[in-house]
């Protein structure tokens, strides 16, 4: 009887991935909206239009940033499924992410299809 390969557990982390992202991408871009406005508004009055460039960059600074580091913050704690230990690393092999970990070597499937803005659990 030949055996068939044990399947590698899948990382479940879609859901608790998901839930760093905004719940709404409307609403985020409003308030960005709103904290970039106020300087092109004051840079079209003053002449001085590179005033929108610190809007830009409050929003990327406020919000941008922060999200970035959560999500990096978040994948680097998610455990290896052979060695159980903080992966560390991740790639994506055709839109899957997969865990690449530090200590052994071993890449995990986890359940996030990376499409889109936001992923969806598989
Ligand atoms: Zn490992």
């Amino acid at each position: 009887m030949p055996t068939l390969p044990t399947p590698q557990p899948v990382v479940i982390c879609a859901d608790a991935l998901r839930d760093l992202y905004p719940k709404s991408q409307m609403k985020a871009g409003i308030k960005a909206a709103c904290i970039c406005s106020p300087f092109f508004l004051l840079g079209t009055l003053l002449k001085m239009e590179w005033l929108g460039v610190i809007g830009i960059g409050l929003v990327f600074v406020l919000f941008v940033v922060p999200h970035i580091l959560r999500i990096k913050r978040f994948l680097a704690s998610l455990p290896c499924s052979v060695c159980g230990l903080p992966a560390g690393r991740h790639t994506t092999v055709n839109l899957i992410m997969h865990l690449e970990c530090e200590h052994c070597g071993h890449l995990s499937r986890t359940d996030c299809l990376m499409f889109g803005h936001t992923p969806t659990k598989v």
